[in-house]
């Protein structure tokens, strides 16, 4: 059969492909958008919207439960009822995604429904069709759940953060697998709700890619809670008797009604028919070079970069393929030479990349944590403080920091962490600051607002030196 010529083919509508789609279909190129899934991918379905949905309700719980520390006394009855319904009308359409089809139908774009895969050079079959792009391929076929090789697991009914989010009906125990952000997100949901939760973790401490003592206010808050934390334990083996499962580590064992595993999660390149192209599909993730070009005429968007798994990176890295695929198209048509000063289409820089995991306290971070600028080589200077030493910690009641990592000679800050009520939002501060290299002198000239969270940023400073 012969190909059909389009512009630009997009394998995977998640949120970085569905960006770039959407974008160059309003450019007017001839656009067709592959999705075998839900269009809007892992994010909106099952990861961060509903998430959080989750988060803000078992948030309200915890305020509630706080009435008489501060004002008097109530009681509290969760419900998962109210939370599961509003994830299935308001979050997922009850796992539908029309509104997102009709959305990039009507920007121009066309939508096949079906698992896209390369076959050669500017090709891509999907179902019984193949594609020529004139211009390009973009890749952005995102990752799936992954779980440990460990004995018995892959027999077992196991949860992975689809079934955690779906759920209807809370179990009365709930064992998670790994103690990274959206493990730590959803045990503290569940634990708010009642569920008796047991956390085991490989490495010697949970949020393991953030500074240290994010992690110990997160362990603590998490214990509050009422949660089980393990950490240091390798799992060996995994069971499941029709009605509970049995973790085992060692002489340990850890009994739940239901196991969520949350170890991390996988591109799978073996699918795309890299090899006819030339590239490896025995690699982690599509390599990219600062404009997200995997080889000539194919780009790679969002977590199959392996640059952060998340959405605020899927759609910074959708902008610069937008530029660039729309610069390729210009200088095709008007022949134009490239552009070598990058003045067109921005760079990808990730020295100031943000993320938040969303407990309570929520930790923020943004650049490097300490180890990893000393690593670099960095003269590294730190500045801490503990949320409760300022005023709007105190009154709050409230648990968390600030952590500043400096590079001394430069006198930029390289990275900084803000754990609190509203972490994620006192990080905006701290991503200028990193993202813009503002000197120290100019954030130490700056007024803080009183008693603001934020305000704790001027007594790191100060705790700089
Ligand atoms: C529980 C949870 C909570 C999260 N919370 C946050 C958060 O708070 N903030 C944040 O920034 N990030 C969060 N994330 C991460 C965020 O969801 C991802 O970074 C984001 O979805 C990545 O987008 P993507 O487009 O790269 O991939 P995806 O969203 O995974 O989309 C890829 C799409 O490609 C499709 N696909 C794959 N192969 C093919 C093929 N061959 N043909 C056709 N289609 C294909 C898939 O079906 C999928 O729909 C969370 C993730 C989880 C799991």
């Amino acid at each position: 059969m012969e190909p059909e010529l389009v512009d630009v083919v997009v394998v995977g509508l998640g949120v970085g492909g569905e960006e770039v789609a959407g974008r160059l279909a309003e450019a007017g190129l001839s656009v067709v958008g592959i999705e075998r899934d839900l269009v809007g991918g892992e994010c909106p379905y099952w990861g961060c919207v509903p998430s959080k949905m989750m988060i803000r309700a078992a948030n309200t719980l915890a305020e509630a439960h706080r009435v008489h520390e501060f004002a008097g006394s109530t009681r509290v009855s969760p419900d998962w009822a109210p939370v599961a319904e509003r994830i299935r009308a308001e979050a997922t359409d009850n796992w539908d995604d029309r509104v997102a089809v009709e959305r990039f139908s009507n920007q121009g774009g066309r939508f096949i429904r079906g698992s896209g895969r390369l076959e050669g050079p500017g090709r891509v079959r999907v179902n019984d069709q193949v594609f020529q792009a004139r211009h390009g391929i973009v890749l952005s076929t995102g990752t799936r759940p992954s779980a440990p090789p460990i004995d018995g697991l892959a027999e077992t009914p196991y949860w992975t953060n689809h079934q955690a989010i779906e759920v209807a009906r809370l179990p009365e125990s709930l064992l998670v697998l790994g103690g990274g952000a959206i493990g730590l997100e959803l045990t503290q949901v569940f634990a708010r709700f009642g569920v008796q939760v047991t956390v085991v973790e490989a490495l010697d401490r949970v949020l393991a890619t953030e500074e240290p003592e994010s992690s110990e206010v997160v362990t603590a808050a998490l214990r509050a809670d009422g949660v089980n934390i393990h950490t240091g334990v390798l799992a060996d083996r995994v069971d499941h008797d029709g009605q509970k499962f049995t973790l085992r580590a060692n002489d340990a064992r850890y009994t739940a009604e239901q196991l969520l595993v949350v170890t991390g999660r996988q591109a799978h390149l073996d699918e795309l028919g890299l090899d006819t192209v030339g590239i490896r599909a025995d690699q982690r993730f599509l390599p990219v070079d600062d404009r997200l070009r995997v080889t000539d005429g194919i780009w790679a968007v969002g977590d199959v970069t392996g640059a952060g798994a998340f959405t605020h990176v899927a759609t910074y890295q959708a902008g610069i393929v937008v530029a660039d695929l729309l610069d390729r198209v210009r200088r095709s048509d008007t022949g134009a030479g490239a552009d070598p000063n990058g003045t067109v289409v921005p760079r990808a820089d990730y020295q100031a990349l943000p993320r938040v995991t969303f407990t309570d306290p929520e930790v923020g971070a943004v650049g490097l944590t300490e180890s990893q600028a000393r690593q670099r080589g960095i003269n590294v200077q730190v500045g801490s403080v503990s949320l409760g030493s300022s005023a709007r910690g105190w009154i709050h009641r409230a648990d968390g920091l600030i952590k500043l990592v400096a590079d001394a000679d430069r006198g930029v800050l390289v990275g900084g962490t803000s754990v609190g009520p509203a972490g994620g939002e006192v990080l905006s501060g701290l991503a200028v600051a990193v993202h813009a290299a503002v000197p120290l002198a100019e954030l130490r000239s700056m007024i803080y607002a009183y008693p603001t969270f934020y305000r704790a940023i001027s007594d790191a400073l100060r705790d700089l030196g």
